[in-house]
């Protein structure tokens, strides 16, 4: 089967992992491959995101590497018709474990003798990544801003990862880890481009259809910094709706603080008002210019999406809430049952099942929560 890693924007073929993006245009990479999606081809058997491997890319489908991530809980939350995908029950406490372990078992087929991997992060991305390297012995740098959280760091840490932090904006971050890669010899595996982090992203959404029945709720809400996880929903549920397997993919909604919202910004043609912060207790959230955002709006765009902003006081609030509903969100994750919030009386009343993907653990935000609280 073939499998072929093209430029989103322009089509020119891309080296797997050895660029990390276009060379003709700078955009980032996507992958083009036999998408087929079954209800038979499922591995019953198989208790983690690998249940679906069959529909992942040809190169991930080998050696997998794995911590048995995935399977996370489906719950009912507050009210009969409010579910929460609690993807922070995953091996490093975030969502970002089905992109990190699908990329590296890529990784590991297409490239060989890979000496170490580099990868810049707000602080989830690289504690996952560090800890899927750590459990195949594969040396790995992350790469943090100043304004990495100290709960994340240490966790990078003892993954046993190497922990460097760049001074400066986080796409300077990004900037530095490439440059690192390349004196070292190492793949620059940075989730915000590779374009393999997604497809292992794409697995949440098959769960979801799997654990409602293939009767999917009518939204979902989650938040969105790089899009990875927004992509792969989007690329999960057509692969489904292509197969006949659901009716139609739900309606996305995309939430972003309002202190840094880029794809509101891109989505909506309009800067939201000024907000009261200038760096916001959601921490995770802080890529000004993620490398996806055309690719985001188009996706958004076809399946008739949306994108809404939440205040930082909105963002305590849910965050409080949900701990008052025994789900422990950090900050970050907070900002998509925030915008779910205000419309609480609505959606009560309504008929319709609302899914809110919880994607990382409020262990890791501690200092953060003293500071506000
Ligand atoms: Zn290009």
């Amino acid at each position: 089967m073939v499998e072929e890693v093209v430029c989103y924007s322009c089509g020119e073929a891309v080296k797997p992992f050895v660029e990390w993006r276009c060379i003709r245009c700078g955009s980032p990479a996507v992958l083009r491959y036999d998408r087929e999606f079954a209800v038979s081809k499922i591995k019953r058997d198989v208790h983690s995101m690998w249940r679906y491997v069959e529909f992942l890319p040809p190169s991930m489908r080998k050696r997998i590497i794995s911590l048995g991530e995935g399977d996370t809980p489906l719950i009912k939350a507050s009210t009969p018709n409010i579910l929460m995908k609690l993807e922070y029950v995953n091996p490093s406490g975030s969502f970002k474990d089905r992109g990190s372990a699908g990329m590296l078992t890529s990784l590991r087929n297409t490239v060989e003798d890979v000496k170490g991997v580099c990868e810049d992060s707000s602080g989830n991305a690289g504690a996952s990544v560090a800890a899927y390297c750590a459990s195949i012995g594969l040396p790995c740098v992350i790469f943090g801003g100043e304004s990495m959280v100290y709960e994340k760091a240490l966790q990078v840490r003892t993954y046993g990862a190497e922990l460097e932090v760049v001074k400066g904006s986080r796409e300077e971050v990004a900037a530095t880890a490439v440059r690192e890669a390349e004196r070292r010899g190492y793949i620059y595996v940075g989730h915000a481009w590779n374009p393999y982090f997604l497809e292992g992203m794409k697995t949440t959404a098959y769960e979801i259809a799997e654990q409602t029945g293939w009767n999917l709720p009518e939204e979902i809400y989650l938040p969105v910094s790089a899009g990875t996880l927004l992509i792969g929903l989007i690329n999960g549920f057509a692969e489904m709706v292509e197969a006949g397997v659901v009716e139609k993919t739900p309606k996305i909604v995309a939430v972003q603080p309002q202190a840094n919202p880029p794809l509101y910004t891109a989505y909506k043609k309009t800067s939201p008002p000024e907000a009261d912060v200038g760096k916001s207790v959601a921490d995770a959230l802080s890529l000004r210019n993620p490398p996806r955002l055309r690719q985001m709006v188009d996706m958004l765009r076809a399946v008739k999406g949306d994108v809404e902003i939440v205040s930082e006081d909105e963002i305590l609030k849910a965050h409080k809430q949900l701990g008052w509903l025994g789900v422990h969100a950090e900050p970050s994750s907070a900002v998509a049952y925030a915008a779910v919030r205000r419309k609480l009386d609505d959606i009560v009343a309504s008929d319709i099942d609302v899914l809110v993907i919880v994607t990382g653990m409020g262990l890791k935000s501690t200092e953060i929560l003293k500071l506000v609280q």
